[in-house]
């Protein structure tokens, strides 16, 4: 038993120690990351549950480090959050997808709203609405034609001064979503105070809605919270023609997920797009 404590602490030391190091690894070669040109978009459909229309598309964010290899954003973006170095990468993915999608619309293909991720601190430092104007003036791209996907956890800190920014963005004509919704213990008092547009059904509910009765009970209840809010639901992490089905019948609006298509590099989702637009 004695042993057993030791190696233990030593394991625990070692796997401390290996998490020091990557994120030591990581912060360093975020500071370049930018300059370099190393962060690509990638674009995930978003499909209308009774249209079978590709309605949207998710950016997400890639980053190819020469050394690391693609190194998957929940890798780095807790680093990058708190270094803050998020705002100007967020800034970066705020122009880039406007820019792609108004160079998509300009090619004359269906013209269908991009959503991005937007981090906390990227949404809390003053400007934000500023730079969120600034990247639609800079791309050209209709302010419709963007979507903001803000975190329940995000939204439930400093409600008034959220509601405020929210409402200032809403006026900027771009639309706003919860994203993840039913991870982050959201007080269902406050949730109508959000000028919200779209709400997303967080992943992990729809893995299990279907294992259970609760389980869809609890995606149900969602679906109808949502719409007496005035939302648009869309179900994340869809993997199967099964869950489709449910969420269908049940009325969610639409769903993005492994079923319909993963995330892709430009030229595929120009094709997603040219396709099923
Ligand atoms: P998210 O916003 O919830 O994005 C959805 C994530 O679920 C994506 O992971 C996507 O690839 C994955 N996904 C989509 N459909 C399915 C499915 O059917 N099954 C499964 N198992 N997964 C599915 P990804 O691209 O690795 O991004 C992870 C998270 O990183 C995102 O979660 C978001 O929180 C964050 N992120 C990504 N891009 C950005 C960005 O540009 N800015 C910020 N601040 N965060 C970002
Ligand atoms: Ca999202
Ligand atoms: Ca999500
Ligand atoms: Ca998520």
């Amino acid at each position: 038993a004695k042993d057993g404590g030791r190696n233990q602490l030593q394991f625990y030391t070692s796997e401390m120690n290996a998490r020091v190091t990557e994120r030591t690894l990581i912060e360093g070669h975020l500071r370049n990351a930018l300059v370099r040109q190393e962060f690509v978009l990638y674009f995930q459909p978003r499909i209308d549950c009774v249209s079978g229309r590709v309605v949207g598309l998710e950016a997400l964010l890639r980053w190819r480090q020469p050394e690391l290899g693609l190194v998957p954003p929940d890798r780095f973006i807790g680093v990058a959050e708190e270094t803050g170095r998020i705002v100007e990468i967020g800034e970066w993915v705020l122009y880039e997808a406007c820019r792609q999608v108004k160079a998509w619309q300009d090619a004359g293909l269906p013209r269908v709203p991009v959503a991005v991720n937007v981090s906390a601190r990227q949404f809390r430092q003053s400007g934000f609405v500023q730079e969120v104007n600034g990247a639609l003036l800079a791309s050209g791209l209709e302010p419709a034609y963007l979507e903001l996907e803000l975190t329940e956890s995000l939204m439930m800190q400093n409600v008034e001064g959220v509601v405020a920014a929210m409402c200032e963005l809403k006026e900027s004509g771009v639309r706003l979503s919860i994203d993840d919704f039913g991870t982050g213990y959201s007080s269902l008092s406050y949730l109508r105070r959000f000028p919200l547009d779209y709400l997303k059904i967080d992943r992990s509910f729809v893995r299990d809605m279907l294992h259970d009765a609760p389980g869809g009970a609890i995606v149900r209840s969602m679906i109808t919270l949502g719409h007496s809010l005035g939302c648009r639901i869309i179900a994340e992490g869809v993997e199967t023609p099964d869950q489709l089905g449910y969420l269908a019948r049940e009325g969610c609006d639409e769903i993005q997920g492994f079923l319909c298509s993963r995330p892709v590099p430009v030229e595929m989702a120009q094709v997603l797009l040219t396709a099923g637009g």
